[in-house]
């Protein structure tokens, strides 16, 4: 059986693989020290460009476009720079067995791939409704959104499926992104999710109703409180409808389903501590086995900020955590210390000509301000929540990047607020001036 040994291995080919391997290369690596595995067949990208750019019909977003690092304005690491840095990229490679006491990895293929340090860096994937047996959701034309391979299925079928009519389930980020993109190529969307509100872990009811009522303004159907039951097909075995629990029925020539992900772990139990369904880190990224380091979705770390661990599945942290996780294993090496990471939760969407963002904890009570009816013009509205007197989050819809970082500062300072009323009538204004 082949054997090969790096003293750096980057499990996993996403967006915190990516970030990691340029952070190695800025602190200088010698050729042949670090490998990226991946079983994706492309050299990591931006995973958030698939439920966006990826899917319009115009300005649309390809490789090599949206390869990392460019998501955070710094420089696209083209395959070609891998190779330039003596970076071995094994892609299209699933790594079916680990042994983290012996350092080793095992392919598909049987190869095994021996490590001096690992980074986790495997991300999560999709829940389907086949894992919960619902009737008929192994046919075809229902999608999940993970990897480009599924964005490219999807494509397809946006294409073939031309002005049909398109039916997605869940009410989350993807729910509301794709429900977009699929109305912007021309489909005729319904959106079905059970829950009172969109986006209800982080979306306040005055947050939501901004946002369906702009979808149902732009003729998306939105059925709320119910959920996907069951899937007809025709004679080709392509869906044909959808069967609702209230016993709503329907028409469906593309069903795309976002209902939530699964940290992929699997691959490591009982060899790892785990907490809150993911490898439990320290402040560096440092697992409880020894040169072994988890990031990104992976990952349960401790949140200085809020004094607790939690596992945070957003493009931010990913990049983050993997350049702190590189620079914890550079700085060992060299008998120094880092700073402990200090992560302020920043988490972003856009779909249509919308674009907000939330800094924070969304915990204690919440109030908006600005202008949040759908029909305005302005689309200029945030939302800010204070728990024991101070605020502790801050969500905007359309900011400049001024207002942003403005959010951003109000959520890590968390200043006094002297009632929700005060942040009402203030809005921005009471940011801007932190
Ligand atoms: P991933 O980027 O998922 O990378 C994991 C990698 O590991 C993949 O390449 C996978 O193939 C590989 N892998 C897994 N298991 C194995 C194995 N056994 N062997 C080999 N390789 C393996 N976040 C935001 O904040 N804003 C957004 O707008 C946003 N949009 C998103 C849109 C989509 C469609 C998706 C799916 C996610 C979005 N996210 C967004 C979330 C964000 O992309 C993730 O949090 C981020 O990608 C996590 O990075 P990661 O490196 O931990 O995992």
């Amino acid at each position: 059986m082949a054997e090969k040994h790096f003293k750096y291995i980057i499990l996993g080919g996403g967006v915190a693989a990516g970030y990691a391997a340029r952070e190695f290369s800025k602190h200088g690596l010698q050729p042949g020290e670090l490998a990226l595995i991946s079983k994706e067949a492309v050299a990591p990208y931006e995973r958030p460009a698939l439920s966006k750019a990826y899917l319009f019909p115009e300005g649309t977003a390809r490789l090599p476009g949206f390869h990392t690092c460019v998501g955070s304005g710094g420089e696209r690491l083209l395959p070609e720079w891998y190779t330039e840095k003596g970076i071995e990229l094994v892609l299209s490679t699933e790594i079916v067995k680990a042994d983290l006491f012996s350092k080793s990895l095992t392919s598909a293929a049987g190869i095994i791939f021996k490590f001096d340090n690992l980074i986790i860096a495997t991300g999560s994937t999709v829940i389907r409704l086949t894992d919960f047996g619902v009737k008929g959701a192994d046919a075809k034309n229902i999608f999940y959104l993970r990897e480009i391979d599924d964005a490219d299925k999807l494509v397809e079928a946006i294409k073939a499926k031309k002005n049909g009519k398109a039916v997605v389930v869940g009410g989350g980020y993807i729910g509301l992104e794709l429900s977009a993109a699929l109305k912007i190529n021309n489909l005729d969307v319904c959106m079905v999710y059970p829950e009172p509100w969109c986006m209800p872990r982080l979306f306040t009811a005055d947050i939501a109703k901004f946002y369906e009522g702009y979808y149902t303004n732009k003729g998306i159907q939105i059925i709320k409180g119910t959920v996907a039951v069951g899937f007809g097909s025709n004679d080709n075995g392509e869906v044909k409808e959808v069967q609702l629990k209230d016993g709503r029925v329907l028409d469906a020539d593309i069903v795309v389903v976002g209902v939530g992900g699964r940290p992929l772990t699997t691959l490591f139990k009982g060899q790892v501590q785990e907490e809150k369904g993911g490898i439990k880190t320290d402040a560096f990224f440092k697992t409880n086995v020894p040169d072994v380091y988890a990031v990104g979705d992976v990952a349960t770390f401790p949140m200085k900020l809020y004094g607790d661990i939690r596992r945070v599945e957003h493009v931010d942290h990913a990049r983050k955590s993997a350049e702190q996780a590189v620079k914890a294993i550079k700085a060992s090496e060299e008998g120094k210390s880092i700073e402990e990471y200090d992560y302020l939760p920043y988490f972003y969407s856009r779909s249509f000509d919308l674009s907000w963002q939330f800094y924070g904890d969304n915990v204690g009570d919440a109030v908006v301000f600005g202008d949040n009816d759908p029909a305005s013009s302005s689309h200029k509205f945030g939302s800010y929540w204070i728990k024991d007197g101070k605020v502790v989050g801050a969500f905007l819809e359309s900011g400049t990047p001024e207002e942003n970082k403005a959010i951003a500062k109000v959520a890590r300072v968390q200043p006094v607020a002297e009632s929700l009323d005060q942040l009402s009538k203030e809005g921005l204004g009471f940011a801007s001036k932190i």
